[in-house]
């Protein structure tokens, strides 16, 4: 069935991928994204794209489905940006909510694990309420999704709208920003491998974290969009399986046979010491679990990346 479906944040590394995806199944996408994180975008005649802000951006236009991904999800970008977070994580929310008010559309919204904040059970299930500095210097970020997941949940109490929260966890592959603040962990280390420069391990590396490799996340993806019954649903989407940073690390160094030495710099403020998901549910309600291992998912990053940096 053909449906239009509107995309905030449909330029970034999740964005791209699953409007791949979701062109294949013949849908009809509008994206909205203001370019300020996306790198790795090329404007596809057979999209219509828009230029705005996902919070000041209006329409009359009607959506059957409405996704909103549009956010700066890397803390030392976020930290930089904190306004612009907070914003476009609550007042975009509020939008894109309108929007899919005014066309009884199903809503379904990108929060995070960061929900979580420095989570006492890994682990993490959805039932956990989560352990949040609401002032810290990650609460641009963290707060402003758990008011999303608020106010989305007023939405679905209020106006009876069909909405689906998701919370990925640490989700890497091809397209993942590896430059300046932008850089999350895997691609990071995958660029300072490939270049031989020093990998960069905040704190003694022991902190740990639970990845998902892209393909992954689509498959959840689109089960959460086309799965009948799941309203007012949460479900986390990442990996069980924790790693160490240390020990990412020299997967990384080892997978690109790489001659760079891990370089120790002081710890991020507030940086969750452990993250994990609990995807019983998912397996449960959706049917899905992870099927590409973190070596496999490494292996295809790598190879990307060596494409990219020739
Ligand atoms: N990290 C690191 N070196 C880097 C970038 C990140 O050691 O150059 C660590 C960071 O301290 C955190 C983990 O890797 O514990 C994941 O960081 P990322 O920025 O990918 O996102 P987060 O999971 O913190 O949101």
């Amino acid at each position: 069935m053909l449906m239009k479906i509107l995309i905030s944040g449909g330029a970034g590394f999740l964005g791209s991928h699953l409007t791949e995806a979701l062109l294949e199944k013949g849908e009809e996408i509008t994206i909205v994204d203001d370019l300020s994180t996306a790198k790795y975008f090329n404007i596809r005649k057979d999209v219509e794209f828009i230029k705005k802000k996902v919070e000041e951006f209006e329409t009359e236009k009607k959506y059957d489905v409405v996704i909103h991904l549009a956010a700066r999800p890397s803390p030392e970008d976020y930290i930089e940006h904190p306004v612009d977070t907070a914003l476009s994580n609550s007042l975009g929310t509020y939008k894109m909510l309108e929007i899919a008010r005014k066309s009884n559309a199903r809503f379904i919204y990108t929060s995070s694990s960061e929900v979580y904040g420095s989570a006492s059970i890994i682990p993490t299930p959805e039932t956990y309420w989560g352990y949040v500095n609401p002032i810290g210097i990650r609460s641009c970020y963290d707060e402003s999704k758990r008011f999303s997941e608020a106010l989305i949940m007023a939405y679905h109490r209020q106006y009876k709208l069909d909405t689906r929260i998701q919370r990925p966890f640490n989700v890497y592959g091809p397209g993942l920003r590896e430059d300046g603040t932008y850089g999350r962990v895997v691609s990071r280390f995958i660029y300072q491998a490939l270049k031989g420069e020093d990998v960069t391990v905040f704190g003694d590396g022991n902190q740990t974290r639970a990845f998902l490799y892209i393909s992954d996340w689509v498959d959840a993806t689109i089960k959460l969009i086309y799965k009948d019954g799941l309203e007012g649903e949460v479900f986390n989407i990442g990996s069980d399986k924790e790693i160490k940073i240390i020990e990412l690390a020299n997967m990384i160094i080892k997978l690109t046979g790489s001659k760079s030495r891990i370089k120790y710099l002081p710890p991020r403020p507030d940086d969750p010491p452990r993250r994990a998901a609990d995807i019983t549910k998912a397996k449960e309600k959706l049917g899905w679990y992870p099927k590409i291992s973190l070596e496999e998912g490494l292996k295809l990053t790598i190879n990307w990346f060596k494409g990219v940096l020739k």
